[in-house]
């Protein structure tokens, strides 16, 4: 069973609902990140107390170990991912620092006065303000591209943004408040018309599909360990290798340099490593490779169909109440549902939900300028994964329920345990 390996969440199961001391966990905030299954955390564990050394350095026996085991995620993530090689997959802290290099590195090597970056109204701040500033300093200029009626990237206003000025078009694959799949093949065929290097954003999208990042035939590819039940402080930039190869350093120190002197030039290393300055989250990498090891051991479709069953019951669930408005009418692909609830401000019923044990997200979500286009201040965020059961969504819509009435006593409901996987 999928839910039992996650220690914080099985410590707090929804079992008993009438006993006084029992208070239950319901997290629904996977969105943000996930929690970790056992295999994870002792992965983790047992690199420090095991092998703890440095990579790529010294030549003794822990290195040597550490080395390969870091190496071997480098590995497990090409072939998640289907890259051609490893040295397309470098490591970062995480999307942010991802999409911030890329900026910065490919932004200032190709950008020049009037260039054109395109972005979507629905991106996290993470794949909007890296390409402000390099904007600010190149001259070049942001043109936004909003969203059709069912909250996707609108194709047809795309045809009409894009010109033969447009030099990088960057799309999230899944909003993280919209929960919808963006039409990427189209896009990336699209930008490719005009010669515009294609940046998506995976963060959201990489715990619930698969990703072949060569069907794509996108340009870059981001995503975060932690969003995908791999540790914090580790991301993922997949690159096609002739782009990242002509791309000048991002950060600089050891490890990213053939050789260093005062009297010539100094060179730098190869990919991926050309990339990888300083000691990086060895551990972290180590314990990101157990992720996708104990993700890949179950079958996608059943997970997937599972993950579908929880967003249409609570999609369901949610409509039935009149107050409640989504912020998308359309179901969403992943289950990520965001909704105001009228005479509510988000942050109390947050944290009203919270007092029940019941942990969404509330606020803006990182997405402000989406939420001008919604023409909301923000709205509240469940997002699932597939350790969630439908006794939590019944429970999440009852303690709603009592806030909405303020009523202040436990729901009354039955708990089975018979819908997990
Ligand atoms: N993009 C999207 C779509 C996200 O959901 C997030 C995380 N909320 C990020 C980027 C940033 O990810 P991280 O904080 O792991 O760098």
């Amino acid at each position: 069973q999928f839910r039992q390996h996650f220690p914080l969440i099985c410590q707090h199961s929804l079992t008993d609902l009438s006993c006084e001391k029992h208070s239950p966990l319901i997290y629904f905030d996977n969105g943000a990140t996930t929690q970790k299954p056992n295999c994870v955390i002792q992965t983790h564990t047992s690199f420090y107390q095991d092998i703890n050394a440095n990579v790529h350095r010294g030549s003794h026996r822990l290195s040597s170990q550490a080395t390969v085991a870091f190496e071997q995620a480098r590995e497990t993530v090409k072939n998640f991912i289907h890259a051609k090689s490893i040295k397309e997959i470098i490591w970062t802290k995480g999307t942010t620092e991802s999409i911030n290099l890329i900026a910065s590195s490919l932004g200032k090597k190709i950008l020049t006065q009037s260039d054109e970056i395109i972005l979507t109204v629905s991106e996290h701040h993470a794949n909007i303000v890296p390409w402000q500033l390099i904007a600010e300093q190149t001259g070049a200029i942001v043109k936004v591209l909003p969203l059709d009626a069912v909250g996707k990237v609108d194709l047809i206003q795309l045809d009409t943004l894009l010109t033969n000025k447009t030099k990088i078009v960057c799309c999230a694959h899944i909003s993280n408040v919209l929960g919808k799949k963006n039409p990427l093949i189209d896009i990336i065929s699209k930008a490719k018309r005009v010669g515009a290097i294609t940046v998506i954003d995976g963060a959201q999208a990489i715990a619930h599909f698969p990703v072949d990042v060569q069907a794509l035939d996108c340009d870059f590819y981001v995503f975060s360990a932690h969003k995908m039940y791999g540790p914090t402080g580790v991301g993922v930039l997949y690159g096609k290798q002739a782009l990242l190869e002509s791309m000048p350093p991002y950060q600089t120190g050891g490890e990213m340099i053939k050789s260093v002197s005062f009297n010539t030039k100094t060179t730098f290393n190869v990919l991926p490593f050309k990339f990888e300055a300083g000691t990086p989250n060895i551990a972290g990498v180590i314990a990101f490779n157990q992720a996708i090891k104990f993700i890949s051991q179950y079958d996608h479709g059943e997970i997937a169909e599972y993950e579908q069953l929880l967003t249409q019951y609570c999609y369901q669930a949610l409509s039935q109440i009149p107050q409640v408005t989504f912020v998308v009418a359309d179901m969403p692909d992943i289950p990520v549902l965001s909704f105001s609830v009228d005479g509510h401000h988000n942050h109390d019923l947050a944290t009203s939900l919270d007092s029940y044990g019941i942990a969404v997200r509330s606020g803006h979500h990182c997405a402000m300028p989406l939420m001008a286009e919604l023409n909301i201040s923000g709205c509240v965020r469940v997002s699932m994964a597939a350790y969630n059961t439908l006794a939590e969504i019944d429970y999440f819509i009852a303690c709603l329920l009592k806030i909405m009435n303020q009523e202040h006593d436990k729901p009354n409901i039955k708990i089975t345990k018979t819908d997990e996987i």
